[in-house]
């Protein structure tokens, strides 16, 4: 039994532009007096970590107060990051509130990279934020985020390398999924099939030093997620369809928190 994660979508802003991205569009963004209120009502729900998202949660202007309240209330947060406003700076900052960082990054070729919409400079970002918290031994979970899809799919053993050099927690590894937006939009771009996605797992799983490797298929998302939009919407997904079902600024999450196997 594991329990359900909640993602808080606190923004659909983005400084990347990648293509197979199945981030909620065109929604704005609350005060942060509004998501004081959400952060106080799922610790009253019983929520004890939240994965913190987007969009790029490190757009949102007072991310650190709410990382800051939250361990405060004892939550346990993980925020989800493309780097790019991961200075040096900010790290020192965050890092004593956060109990991981997850870095999304699919590829070390910056053709590749750049092909995905997430630019030509993304690895040696993620590579310096690596070195970074490598140098500072800084007591925090490093996670890595990856999406597999047409683009990638024949260099893996690259990316392998590279993790294989610091000290990673966990690499959670996507299927690309056309769930919704872009993702759905751009479907052919990227999609492969199950068998690609599973040699590819099979291989990372045999030359990988990170010993948890966890994957995600589509199915995944409706099982294992709750999401928080940034506009408050408590949104799960079943049958492949999206569905609102309650208002995270004034709904208990209670109900949701169960375990699934
Ligand atoms: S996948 Fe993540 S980093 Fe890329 S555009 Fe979507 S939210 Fe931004």
């Amino acid at each position: 039994m594991i329990e359900k994660e909640i993602c808080w979508n606190i923004t659909a802003g983005c400084n990347q532009a990648c293509k197979y991205c199945h981030r909620f569009l065109n929604i704005k963004d609350l005060t942060t007096k509004e998501q004081i209120i959400i952060l106080e009502n799922l610790k009253n729900s019983g929520v004890t970590s939240i994965t913190w998202t987007g969009g790029e949660a490190l757009l949102v202007k007072d991310i650190e107060k709410l990382l800051e309240k939250s361990y405060e209330y004892g939550i346990k947060n993980n925020i989800i990051t493309n780097g790019k406003l991961l200075t040096h700076d900010k790290i020192d900052k965050i890092y004593k509130y956060v109990d991981s960082i997850t870095l999304s990054i699919d590829s070390v070729n910056n053709d590749i990279n750049d092909s995905l919409g997430r630019g030509k400079e993304h690895y040696a970002e993620i590579k310096d934020i690596l070195d970074y918290i490598t140098y500072k031994d800084y007591n925090v979970k490093i996670r890595i985020n990856s999406v597999i899809c047409k683009n990638n799919a024949d260099t893996f053993s690259e990316m392998v390398e590279f993790l294989n050099n610091y000290r990673i927690h966990s690499w959670r590894i996507f299927k690309f999924m056309p769930l919704r937006e872009l993702a759905k939009k751009n479907k052919d771009l990227f999609d492969i099939d199950m068998d690609k996605y599973e040699s590819i797992i099979k291989y990372i799983k045999s030359n990988s030093n990170i010993k948890q490797i966890d994957t995600r298929i589509e199915k995944d998302m409706e099982k294992k997620y709750i999401l928080i939009l940034a506009n408050a919407d408590i949104v799960i997904t079943e049958n492949g369809k999206d569905k609102v079902v309650g208002n995270a600024l004034n709904d208990s999450l209670k109900k949701y928190l169960g375990g699934v196997d």
